[in-house]
């Protein structure tokens, strides 16, 4: 027997409290920096296992499992739910009003506990250190940074690769995996931009912040169209455009809320200095009276995997898994704070895709063309992953990711 082999040997007898740890989950979500029953449960759990558990950032935990000589591994799992009122039926719904576990975190942390319990039970088929790291926030793009401004790399052994998966509506059963950009690097900006107000009779007395909006809006798209390079990927989306009271009043200011999108940090760079520019410049030209404001919030990091991590991953999941589970992941354009982590230690990492749909029902709406239409996506009401072979797989890929590191047999 493998060493991967002799570590999932205990699998069929785990999965039934991953099981339970799972529905547990779900029928008990925490919102954002709310996390504080499942960091409980997590951490019990992980020093039941016989992990150093470590508290950080609020209610991030950490279990690490030392075990001789060898690399170290950090696996992360997201632990927040959303403001999402569930509408699945399932029998196990959530059972806190308006939070559900719509993107599917909660599968992140029964399997990365699930791996966890493996590799503690499995010591003596692999050497070096691992270490299960769950965070909260995601969603606010802030949790992962909490961990790290509260000591994370001196807190925590530096690791030599980082791991992270997600559930998403693709095939339960399969994997996706691909180097390079996986997520996009997401900001949102608030620009607040000033005129002069007047009574709307008397325009020549104004400085009309709604015409001067209005035309950034429309100046703005040529950011994406004539600026950045054809095959080069960024979205620029004004997702509101607020100004004014009342017909008759023209106001002094108006405010755009922005959402950018790109797979590169130099494109990202191009595009923000490409938005302020612009808006500078039609501030000139309106004679605005006052410099234009800028504000960034809720932002998320590139998750761009590397290359050889990926490649050695990518190897043990075609080696252990069957023919055609593993599939390369496309780009997608939603975006994850999980690189914040590795980051901070200067370490590579790769992140995939983790198959959660029926499979069935996924291939039916593949051959009609209507995925997009048919399959609830993450943070949907009705988002419900399949129980099986979601978290069998889950918790699977996160030992053989691990062990392809640490296996004594590697
Ligand atoms: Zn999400
Ligand atoms: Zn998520």
């Amino acid at each position: 027997m493998s060493g991967f082999e002799s570590v999932l040997a205990g699998l069929d007898t785990e999965l039934g409290w991953v099981r339970d740890f799972y529905t547990h989950l779900h029928r008990h979500p925490e919102v954002s920096l709310e996390e504080q029953q499942t960091s409980a449960l997590v951490a019990e759990k992980l020093a039941s296992f016989g992990c150093e558990v470590t508290h950080l950032g609020g209610t991030g935990v950490v279990g690490v499992l030392t075990n001789g000589e060898g690399p170290t591994v950090l696996a992360r799992a997201d632990m927040d739910a959303l403001p999402v009122t569930e509408a699945t039926g399932l029998p196990y719904s959530s059972e806190v009003d308006g939070v559900m576990h719509a993107c599917g975190h909660d599968v992140h942390v029964s399997t990365l506990l699930g791996a966890a319990k493996l590799m503690a039970d499995g010591r003596e088929a692999w050497s070096g250190t691992y270490i299960a790291l769950f965070q909260p926030a995601e969603e606010i793009g802030a949790g992962s940074q909490a961990m790290v401004d509260d000591g994370l790399v001196t807190k925590v052994p530096r690791p030599d690769v980082a791991l992270s998966q997600h559930v998403m509506p693709i095939a339960a059963g399969t994997l996706a995996t691909t180097a390079g950009p996986v997520l996009s690097a997401g900001d949102s900006l608030k620009i607040t931009v000033y005129g002069k107000g007047a009574h709307g009779s008397m325009p020549h007395m104004a400085v009309d912040p709604v015409v001067l909006a209005s035309s950034i809006v429309l100046r703005l798209q040529t950011v994406v169209s004539r600026e950045t390079k054809p095959g080069d990927f960024a979205v620029v989306t004004v997702g509101a455009l607020n100004a004014g009271t009342k017909s008759n009043i023209i106001p002094d200011r108006a405010t755009l809320l922005l959402n950018i999108r790109t797979y590169s940090n130099q494109v990202r760079k191009d595009v923000l200095a490409a938005i302020e520019r612009i808006v500078r410049g039609e501030c000139v030209t309106a004679g605005s009276p006052q410099e234009p404001e800028f504000e960034y919030y809720d932002q998320f990091p590139l998750t761009s995997n590397d290359a050889a991590v990926t490649e050695k991953v990518t190897d043990a999941f075609t080696r252990h898994f069957e023919a055609g589970a593993v599939l390369q992941a496309t780009p997608q354009t939603a975006s994850e704070d999980f690189s914040r982590i590795p980051d901070a230690f200067g370490v590579p990492y790769t992140f995939w895709l983790l198959g959660g749909h029926d499979p069935e029902k996924y291939r039916a709406a593949v051959e009609r063309g209507t995925v997009s239409q048919d399959i609830p996506g993450n943070h949907s009401p009705f988002f419900a992953p399949v129980l099986d072979p979601t978290l069998s797989l889950g918790v699977q890929a996160q030992v053989v990711a691990a062990m392809s590191y640490l296996a004594k047999d590697a």
